[in-house]
């Protein structure tokens, strides 16, 4: 009987994996399909001075128009792809409209602002990721100081060695490089004085308890203080209220990009955004 049971289990159990494992492996050949089809689009999200609220950048956030299902985030197919080594092909993907719609806001004469690119773990671990990058910056007559390579600190830690080699070469390309989601990884404190980093993003979730909540203003203060000594530039993420705004004005940050200034638009929208070139957000009347 306790055999017969224990096969049942592991009948149960691998029955469950193969349905799960089905589902990745149909996903995966929709995402296939999708680099194939040209089903990907970037969303350009502005970034603003906290001196001035004008725009000092945009960062390039992509999306999947499935044809079934719509719009599907970043969050679900990004693993996905990591897990299945698309991500080198959707991660070139990236590189490359982003290089070509910063050429083309570029030729039409518009306030030249950076554009932020994501790279996720794999991608960064890839070798030939350099000169794959300054091949689409040079084929696209851009120069690295057009852009801006986002990294979270987990890619930082997972091999610091390795990461300081790649990072080194993006740096002396000419390219800045901004952690992201800074403070929510593990990283110690002393490492960021080893890595050759511009900005700190201060991740959304200590952002979202400003100003009242103390514990989240005594976490910002201290990312201020410690990035400002160590030369660094400050971006905080997820900004959605005037509140938020103002005090991190006070604080002394010094960029800052959420929904209260814009939500992530359209290449056209964001062209729209340049043209007018005044500060956000734009007030509707
Ligand atoms: P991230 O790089 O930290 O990007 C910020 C995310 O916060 C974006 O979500 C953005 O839409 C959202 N956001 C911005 N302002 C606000 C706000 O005021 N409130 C709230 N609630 N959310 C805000 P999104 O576009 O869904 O992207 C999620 C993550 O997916 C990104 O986090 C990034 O890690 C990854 N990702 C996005 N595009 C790419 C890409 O092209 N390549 C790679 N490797 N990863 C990407
Ligand atoms: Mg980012
Ligand atoms: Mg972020
Ligand atoms: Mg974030």
């Amino acid at each position: 009987r306790a055999k017969a049971k224990g096969r049942n289990a592991t009948q149960f159990f691998s029955a469950e994996m193969n349905a799960r494992a089905y589902e990745d492996l149909l996903m995966s050949k929709a995402l296939r399909d999708a680099l194939e089809r040209d089903q990907f689009i970037l969303h350009y999200q502005p970034c603003v001075s906290l001196v001035d609220n004008r725009m000092t950048g945009v960062e390039a956030l992509v999306r999947w128009h499935h044809p079934e299902q719509g719009v599907i985030p970043p969050s679900t197919f990004i693993p996905l792809a990591e897990r299945n080594g698309l991500i080198g092909q959707l991660g070139h993907w990236v590189f490359r409209e982003a290089c070509e719609q910063t050429a083309r806001w570029r030729m039409a004469g518009l306030p030249p602002v950076r554009v932020a690119i994501n790279v996720s773990a794999r991608q960064f671990n890839r070798r030939g990721l350099i000169q794959e990058i300054a091949k689409l910056i040079a084929d696209n007559g851009l120069t690295p100081r057009d852009l801006h390579m986002e990294i979270t600190e987990s890619m930082m830690m997972e091999n610091p060695e390795r990461a300081q080699e790649v990072l080194r070469s993006v740096a002396e390309m000419g390219m800045d490089i901004a952690v992201d989601d800074f403070g929510t990884g593990h990283s110690s404190l002393s490492y960021l004085k080893d890595f050759p980093i511009h900005y700190l993003k201060i991740d959304r979730s200590f952002v979202m308890g400003l100003p009242e909540d103390q514990g989240a203003l005594a976490i910002v203060k201290a990312i201020l203080a410690m990035a400002h000594n160590l030369n660094l530039k400050v971006i905080a993420e997820g900004v959605e209220t005037a509140a938020q705004r103002d005090i991190l004005a006070e604080l002394g940050c010094d960029e800052a990009q959420g929904y209260f200034f814009s939500r992530p638009r359209r290449a056209s929208e964001l062209t729209r955004l340049l043209e007018a070139n005044q500060a956000l957000p734009v007030k509707s009347h």
